[in-house]
């Protein structure tokens, strides 16, 4: 695995990422680390429902810090500013308006913390996943590190090198939670209906987990993409 380099603005190796979720994150973990890079994880994810869903997501990613030894801050569940932020985007589609907000939120908080705490290079395991609109979270990300000086949004592609495989891979062998809707009450609507629709049962949160998932299959679908 190759070392990663951090973009020209870093005066120190620390880096603050905001994580979405282990899977996510996984790769991006044990790449920074691998390359000397002193990792702290930033979760701030009020966009997901239920709490449960939400407390199962934040768990397993605390987890897998923990084993790697990497610091995880724990962030607000501040989900009626997340709602308020959300109002009449409702029926926004995903990588849509609602997205932009949704990102907005993260990122901002992700950079006010780092500007509080002295992290001058901020990122996201957001951008890994092949659901996502790359450029979306990278001007998100870029528009919240500009409010604070001497602050960069590092906009990695991380599903370069092999990322977006690994990512599965250890997903499967960390036999995280798999879920399987973006993370709002409006995307688990849609995913359901979707599911509906093509005969399948709607989601049960709590159930699925990568060690039951066919790794092979989903690297066709990426290498497909
Ligand atoms: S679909 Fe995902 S990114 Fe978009 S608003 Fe919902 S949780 Fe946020």
């Amino acid at each position: 695995m190759y070392e990663l380099q951090l973009p020209p603005e870093a005066t120190d190796n620390r880096v603050l990422m905001h994580s979405c979720c282990a899977p996510c994150a996984g790769d991006l973990m044990e790449r920074m680390q691998k390359s000397g890079i002193a990792l702290t994880i930033f979760f701030y994810n009020p966009n997901i429902h239920p709490k449960k869903e939400y407390e199962i997501r934040k768990n397993e990613n605390r987890r897998y810090a923990e084993q790697l030894g990497i610091p995880c801050i724990d962030a607000d569940y501040d989900v009626q500013n997340w709602f308020s932020r959300a109002k009449g985007f409702e029926h926004a589609p995903e990588r849509g308006e609602r997205c932009t907000k949704c990102f907005d939120m993260r990122f901002e908080r992700t950079a006010l913390y780092a500007a509080e705490n002295g992290f001058k290079i901020i990122t996201s395991s957001l951008g890994i996943s092949r659901w996502k609109d790359m450029d979306q979270i990278n001007d998100c990300g870029l528009r919240a590190a500009k409010n604070y000086e001497g602050i960069t949004y590092w906009t990695y592609n991380w599903r370069k090198e092999g990322g977006a495989a690994r990512m599965y891979e250890i997903a499967k062998r960390e036999e995280f939670y798999k879920q399987e809707y973006c993370g709002c009450i409006f995307s688990l609507r849609d995913t359901n209906e979707w599911r509906v629709k093509r005969g399948r049962e709607e989601i049960k949160i709590g159930e699925e987990f990568y060690s039951e998932v066919n790794v092979e299959k989903e690297l066709t679908q990426v290498r497909n993409k």
